[in-house]
């Protein structure tokens, strides 16, 4: 009895960690909170949650282009293409019906009431087209340099506005106050183009696939750098708990005071946590189920750590080597379908993100008591789709490409200044939303694959990757 306990204990090691380093921080920020530390304190104070976002961003360059060639080697072709259209298939309708929970959710609370009357009709700005939102999109997709990406500023000059206690103010009170801002382009992780590594690394990985044995000691090459980053993500696992401790501990101490928030801005945080809520616990459960006939909450139990290090980052990217870990070893999902899928998801598929952007554009024309009809909450949907796939992984990357959602049906993009205040906490519930559906996404697609990695199985015998690698299905 005693040892079960103790078995249980191990097992479970890194999650109870977890877990508790969450409460810790919680108590530990809200005790700190009354002393008011200077801006300097609190970088000094949150410098082991620092330390842990470096370290996880660290990997993820090797991460990607690694895991992505060895799993789309590991396939022949016509797998790695049936498996690559389910999960765009699977990408394209959870992104759909996020988009959709988040604009019935904004239309039927209402959180954003006109303030009109308060405020002068803002002016129209300098604004990025959609048509070039969508190229630098494309743009992205082949980099010019895979290594270096220069990540390019578009400037802009912003009103900043705020809502406190319900009414819309400027930053200094007076009617209007603009400020020079420059807003990185989206779709940079830290100086590392996502999207364009993960488009280099899908066709350079068909080719090492279809190379036979030419092809070997580069797969070989792959599998080894694969297998010594997840190493490497093994013992920062151990840190962890620790970082995410001080993260959350230190934005706690930091952030402003939430009872200045006002009921529109307190209406518009319950809104957005909703959707995320139903479509994270209802929606994608929901599918896994329908599609596995497994339990989903098991799958959900497994991807714990992952999910309470997406609440601590902010960031998708950074929890990548999480959420690999969570999903091979404790769900069991096969390396290959984890390796092919869960960086192009953590790429391009962001649930959470795009219920986000659809809601808050809509909230931003509430509040301007603007009324939208269908054919702009459509563009409003496509938009927002458009957007969380152009989104990088980091923190609050979402609110900056927004600005394609708002130019597209014409809301006053530096309305966005008016959500900022509470987008440090929406955006953390929209990252675990979009992990958790990048993991129920590689549950899917590997269930729906199992016949052709079976083949691949018989076919390629074990040379691809180690027998290790692969796990028996059970139908
Ligand atoms: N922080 C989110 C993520 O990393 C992106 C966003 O801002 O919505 O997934």
């Amino acid at each position: 009895r005693k040892c079960d306990v103790k078995g249980f204990f191990i097992r479970n090691a890194f999650v109870l960690f977890t877990i508790s380093a969450v409460i810790i921080g919680i108590i530990l920020g809200f005790t700190l909170r009354p002393y008011k530390m200077s801006y300097r304190n609190v970088k000094f104070f949150s410098f082991p949650g620092e330390l842990l976002m470096r370290m996880l961003q660290m990997l993820v360059l090797p991460l990607l282009i690694s895991s992505l060639i060895t799993g789309v080697a590991a396939l022949d072709s016509r797998a790695s293409g049936k498996m690559g259209m389910r999960a765009v298939v699977y990408y394209t309708t959870t992104t759909i019906i996020a988009v959709i929970i988040g604009i019935v959710m904004v239309l039927i609370i209402h959180p954003g009431k006109g303030l009109k009357d308060e405020f002068e009709e803002s002016q129209k700005m300098d604004q990025i087209s959609p048509a070039d939102a969508f190229l630098d999109l494309i743009r992205n997709m082949f980099p010019p340099n895979l290594v270096e990406y220069k990540t390019q500023y578009v400037d802009r000059t912003v009103k900043m506005k705020i809502i406190v206690n319900d009414t819309l103010f400027t930053l200094n009170g007076s009617q209007e106050i603009t400020e020079k801002e420059t807003i990185p382009v989206p779709g940079s992780v830290n100086g590392i183009n996502a999207l364009g590594l993960v488009v280099f690394s899908l066709c350079f990985g068909l080719i090492v696939g279809n190379m036979k044995e030419q092809g070997q000691p580069l797969r070989d090459f792959f599998d080894c750098l694969n297998e010594a980053i997840m190493r490497l993500v093994a013992i920062i696992m151990w840190y962890a708990p620790i970082g995410i401790l001080f993260l959350i501990a230190g934005k706690i101490v930091e952030m402003n005071d939430i009872t200045a928030m006002g009921s529109q801005l307190g209406m518009y945080t319950v809104t957005v946590i909703c959707g995320l809520l139903i479509h994270a616990t209802i929606v994608l459960p929901t599918l896994y189920f329908i599609i596995t006939r497994k339990n989903p909450f098991v799958f959900i139990a497994g991807l714990l750590q992952a999910l309470v290090t997406a609440l601590g980052t902010s960031s998708s990217s950074a929890t990548l080597p999480i959420t690999f870990k969570c999903l091979e070893e404790n769900n069991k999902v096969d390396k290959r379908v984890t390796r092919f899928v869960l960086p192009v998801g953590a790429t391009i598929n962001m649930d959470g993100t795009a219920l986000y952007e659809a809601l808050a554009a809509i909230f931003i024309a509430q509040v301007n008591d603007y009324d939208l009809n269908f054919g702009q909450i459509l563009t409003i949907s496509i938009t927002a789709t458009a957007a969380s796939i152009g989104a990088a992984g980091i923190p609050q990357a979402g609110l900056v490409t927004m600005i394609i959602v708002l130019t597209s049906v014409g809301l006053p993009t530096d309305d966005i200044s008016l959500i900022i205040a509470v987008d440090w906490f929406l955006d953390r519930f929209r990252t675990v939303t979009n992990v958790l559906g990048d993991s129920i996404g590689a549950g899917i697609v590997e269930h729906l694959s199992r016949h052709e990695l079976q083949k691949t199985d018989a076919e390629l015998g074990n040379s691809a990757l180690e027998e290790a690698d692969k796990k028996p299905y059970q139908l």
